[in-house]
Formats: C-alpha cells, structure tokens, sequence
C-alpha cells in the first residue's frame, strides 16, 4: 500500500438485518454494496466492519425498537422510550485498525458527520468525506429522514 495516497475506506456499522437480511428498513446493507463497488472502482481501500449492531444498543434491543417504530416513533424516539442512547458506537477500535494498516491518510465514505468527527477525533487524517447515496425502498424513507433531521446525516433525499 502507497502510504502517501489516501486511501478510500468506510467504517461500516454491522447491521445484520440490512447486511445480511436485505431489510428494506435501512440503507445499510445497499450502502454496503455500494462501498464495495466505490473500492473496487478505485482499486484500493479498506471495510471496517464495526460490530456495534444497532448503533451500540444490540440486536435484541434493535428489534425492541423496530417494534415501537411500528407503533409510530421514530428511531431517535424508539430508543428513547427504551431508555437506551440514541448512538453508543465508539470509533478508537476503528481507527487502530486503519492505524495497523498503515492507513493514517484516508478520504471517509459517510454521511455522518459525527462518525467523521470521531474518526478525527481518534486521530485519522481525514483528507477528504466521500458522500454516499444509494437507492432506498419507501419503508426505509422514515427512517432515513429522521437521519437526516435528527442525527445530522447529510443524505440527498
Ligand atoms: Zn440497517
């Protein structure tokens, strides 16, 4: 690897529902895909896969969630009403495994500035953030909205 290039890489937050399952709920596992394609395109980069399930709080509590969803929250308000953090994933494991990789100068694939944020935080040299915008299906529009209205996301749509 050319350590003087930076390097396209995506922390990818596990989500076996979308990843594995194709959930039309979430984004996550097109986003998955796309990344591959965006990496594979380029002809270098790097997947962490972060095994956070659920953005910290576990599948078990994930699919809690998606219950109160169904019933009208949203997925800030779901978690919420289960007395859970909105967002509990840590980002340090992350950047030492792009650290291990010899990685330090890399251009993030994300919409979230909080995980760019952290990454920086943890000490990557973040050159560039690579948008990221794949096709959704209408039941993940809800979803993807409060994304974008609570979290911050910067999504297109
Ligand atoms: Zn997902």
């Amino acid at each position: 690897m050319r350590r003087d290039i930076p390097t396209l890489i995506r922390i990818h937050s596990q989500c076996l529902t979308g990843d594995v399952f194709n959930s039309t709920k979430c984004d996550c596992g097109a986003q998955l895909h796309r990344t591959m394609e965006m990496i594979q395109d380029e002809g270098r980069g790097a997947v962490v896969y972060q095994q956070q399930e659920g953005r910290g709080i576990g599948i078990l509590n994930k699919i809690r969630a998606y219950a109160l969803q169904d019933e009208g929250a949203d997925t800030v308000e779901a978690n919420e009403q289960l007395g859970l953090a909105v967002d509990l994933r840590q980002y340090r494991q992350c950047a030492e495994i792009l650290f291990d990789l010899g990685l330090c100068q890399v251009r993030v694939i994300s919409n979230n500035p909080l995980k760019v944020r952290a990454l920086e935080e943890a000490g990557l040299n973040i050159v560039a953030r690579v948008s990221i915008q794949v096709d959704s299906h209408e039941f993940a529009q809800k979803y993807l909205s409060t994304k974008k209205k609570k979290m911050g996301h910067l999504l297109e749509l």
